[in-house]
């Protein structure tokens, strides 16, 4: 039990102000957005580098905390002293007091503890140990990767006294990071997975970055890892003093593991540990057989009868729980919402505490419906105060499955055992082979990236027209939406309405409004961009007959010579407005540059932005307020910090494609096309492939029939050698013409089998590298990709 009166000796903060009334504190929160349990929960206002969290305090209280932990430099201090009964603790550095109060929780428990560092496979090898050790241990651990100065706070809290082993995750991305992360988790044995090059950019050399991920294992007993990562072993061997134990292998061991490379490494270390704690070899044999090489995603999909699916198959306990809600009330696409749940195996808790636990998660998370599977969850459905259907097994729901829903988000969480993929296959949009996969994750990077580009006060619209550059409006609009973005933008009319009609609440701005769509614009909510004399007369004329009023964004001509007012429409532009001010009110006065991804047209692209200046200042003192200004798209954002005004378009860079290399470097990849083999065939020298029998065969050749054409967005321009794709790690030439929906490639000197994966673009094939060679740029690829091509969204 922690109560708000210990926080003082824990944290060396100041209490401000404390209640008479103290309530145990059961809830570390953080996010404002992820608030459960308001009496139970203490909120530590973080003033991150993008959000101030003191920002969000008396949102809180009014939501019912009471319990808060601040920082002394904050611009929000006298709102929140003026808080009538709340406890408040003031701390130099709320991350911090975090970390304290979850080391000294931890410090409440003489289990071991393992401590899980390296550059790849934390999350697998903690994932399979869990799962390997569940047979002698009550494992706690990370819930997903949980490995950041917050996240591993959060994970060690979650210990209590039926647990008799932890495994927590900490990562790193620059110096003195560590220690922290040691203090918290204060592991007894520690694994160092291995190094790459993931975060160099944060340290000065590979040696310092192997030295501060080291720092983990400063109080352990033992420590494993790998002597053929060299580097590794050098430093270890040198530095670990003398009374830790070095738990080494070599080699990776094919009688015990028939991995692959990675996954075998990841097998070897969670093996050598368990050949250490003394398990023996038989015992080590079967629990192998548990081992599963799964992928970690939490995946969104659309299902039938305009449904989306949360694929979360892969594990079932109550911090992952929460993290699934957590994204299912991210998403806004759909009103209602249904959680398909199999029982929770090996919690350690008593059955009616654990499942009351789970129906007080539910219901704060505004779930309509649950559907519980499992013999345990039956027995005590008495827990749950939202509508139940129950199924004794997988099987039974299956049966019933395709009519039980329709129009609804259904997150599907289920222990291995109920193998609830089965349940995804059946109410999944069948997918042709082809989909689109979108690493939500990298958005978000990309958009924090871009963020950091910004100057305090700039604003940030970010562009989803023309399907959100190919990668899907409403999924992304939503995810935008909870990260905070300022503005969306849509080419039409119609592409708002969608946004509208799956939940999106953010302005949106619609570049080419018509008289058509005036209505739509009004009944949506849509704010038009008025570009020229005749729409903005239009648009009044519309205005005045409807008896309306409406904001308007105006774009001016500085140089692209697309859509904007000319110079000389301004004096009666400024007499238009004034005359209607009762009915428009503008919100933006912008331009769009011509070549800010070019060095060579700066003079052009400074001269465009003064000329915003100039035009835009007329306006604004003719106007008597001020709307936002901007002009800057991606490529000018990082280049004319003098260009961003009041906000920055943010386009093709949050989906991953950068101005030049270096800015590359920083953005991760969004989206990944992917199709199959759907059969292979074995070509003479003399015989031809295709239509018009263009693919000519010069060689005893192997081609493979790949699941995808021109209709799907795989540009004909590929045709004959022009583009490749990439299958089993290597360059697959197309041989032939693309045609309407296969297209064939020359796979004679790989190894394939009909069924297996080709990779269209993605990490390995840079989208760029594929408009190199069709001549194009990525644009006009990516927003090629047509709609029958499904897109998956997910989450790590
Ligand atoms: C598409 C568009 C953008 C975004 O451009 P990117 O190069 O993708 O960042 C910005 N402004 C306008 C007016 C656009 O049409």
């Amino acid at each position: 039990m922690l109560y708000f009166s210990q926080l003082l000796e824990i944290t060396s903060g100041k209490i401000l102000s404390a209640t008479a009334i103290s309530t145990p504190i059961e809830h570390l929160l953080i996010d404002s957005r992820r608030l459960t349990a308001p009496a139970t929960s203490l909120f530590f206002a973080i003033n991150g580098e993008r959000h101030d969290g003191h920002q969000f305090v008396k949102d809180l209280y009014a939501k019912g905390v009471r319990q808060f932990i601040i920082e002394e430099n904050n611009s929000y201090i006298s709102t929140i002293t003026d808080l009538k009964d709340a406890s408040v603790a003031i701390v130099p550095n709320s991350v911090r007091a975090l970390q304290q109060i979850a080391a000294s929780h931890r410090n409440q428990f003489a289990i071991p503890i393992i401590g899980i560092t390296g550059s790849n496979g934390k999350t697998i090898v903690k994932e399979w140990l869990a799962t390997l050790l569940s047979k002698r241990y009550q494992v706690v651990k990370s819930p997903r990767s949980y490995n950041s100065q917050v996240g591993v706070p959060l994970s060690v809290w979650q210990i209590n006294a039926s647990h008799t082993l932890g495994i927590f995750e900490a990562g790193i991305s620059q110096p003195d990071e560590m220690i922290y992360l040691e203090k918290t988790i204060q592991p007894t044995i520690g694994i160092f997975t291995n190094i790459g090059t993931a975060h160099d950019e944060g340290f000065i050399s590979r040696q310092q970055k192997i030295a501060e991920k080291a720092k983990l294992f400063e109080h352990c007993d033992a420590v494993v890892y790998c002597e053929e990562h060299t580097e590794i072993h050098k430093y270890l061997s040198a530095h670990l003093p003398n009374h830790i134990k070095r738990w080494t292998w070599k080699r990776i061991d094919t009688s015990l593991t028939s991995m692959g490379k990675g996954e075998g490494e990841n097998l070897m270390h969670c093996i050598t540990l368990m050949q250490h704690l003394g398990i023996s070899q038989p015992e080590i044999e079967t629990q192998l057989q548990l081992i599963h090489p799964v992928s970690m995603r939490l995946e969104l999909k659309q299902g039938i009868r305009g449904c989306y699916l949360i694929d979360d198959t892969y594990n079932n306990d109550l911090a992952g729980l929460q993290i699934a809600l957590d994204f299912l009330s991210n998403q806004q696409q759909r009103a209602k919402k249904t959680v398909v749940l199999s029982d929770v195996l090996e919690s350690g808790e008593p059955e009616k505490q654990l499942y009351t636990r789970i129906a007080e998660l539910l219901h704060s998370k505004n779930i309509d419906r649950l559907i519980g599977i499992g013999e345990i969850l039956s027995r005590n459905a008495d827990c749950f105060d939202i509508p139940t259907l129950l199924f004794p097994t997988t099987e039974d729901f299956l049966k019933k499955a395709s009519t039980l829903f329709s129009n609804e988000l259904i997150l599907i969480k289920g222990a291995r055992t109920f193998r609830f993929e089965r349940i995804i296959q059946k109410l999944q949009q069948k997918t042709h082979g082809t989909v689109l996969e979108i690493n939500l994750d990298a958005i978000v990077h990309n958009l924090n990236y871009f963020r950091s580009k910004l100057k305090p006060h700039t604003k940030l619209m970010a562009m989803v027209k023309a399907f959100a550059y190919g990668s899907g409006s409403a999924e992304v609009a939503s995810l935008l939406q909870f990260h905070r973005v300022d503005y969306l933008a849509v080419a039409y009319a119609d592409e708002g309405v969608i946004l509208r009609e799956n939940g999106i609440t953010l302005p949106i701005m619609v570049m080419n409004p018509s008289e058509e769509t005036f209505q739509q614009i009004i009944d949506y909510q849509l704010e038009p961009e008025i570009y020229s004399p005749r729409i903005l007369q239009e648009f009044l004329n519309f205005l005045e007959n409807n008896d309306q009023s409406a904001k308007i964004h105006l774009k001016v001509e500085t140089g692209m010579h697309r859509l904007g007012f000319e110079e000389e429409h301004i004096p009666q532009l400024i007499d238009k407005l004034q005359r209607n001010h009762h009915r428009i009110q503008v919100a933006a006065i912008f331009s769009h540059l011509a070549a800010s991804d070019d060095p060579a047209e700066r003079e052009y692209t400074l001269q465009q932005i003064t000329q915003l200046d100039k035009i835009s200042s007329l306006l604004i003192e003719a106007l008597g307020y001020e709307p936002i200004r901007h002009i800057v798209n991606s490529a000018g954002i990082a280049h004319y910090p003098e260009g961003q005004f009041d906000m920055v378009r943010l386009g093709i860079g949050l989906y991953g494609v950068g101005a030049n290399e270096a800015e590359q470097e920083h953005l991760k990849t969004v989206g990944t096309l992917k199709t199959t083999i759907s059969q292979i065939k074995h070509e003479k020298p003399g015989d031809t492939v295709g239509y018009g029998r263009r693919g000519k065969v010069t060689r005893d050749s192997t081609t493979a029939t790949i699941a995808i054409g021109y209709a799907d967005g795989f540009d004909r321009r590929f045709s004959v050698g022009t583009g490749s794709v990439w299958i089993n790690g290597q360059l697959a030439p197309v041989i032939g013409s693309v045609c309407m929906d296969m297209s064939m490639v020359d796979i004679t000197d790989i190894e394939a089998q009909e069924g297996d994966e080709v990779i269209i673009f993605g990490e390995q094939l840079p989208v760029q590298q594929l408009a190199k060679w069709a001549g194009t740029i990525p644009y006009e690829l990516m927003t090629g990709i047509s709609e029958r091509v499904k897109r998956v969204f997910y989450t790590e």
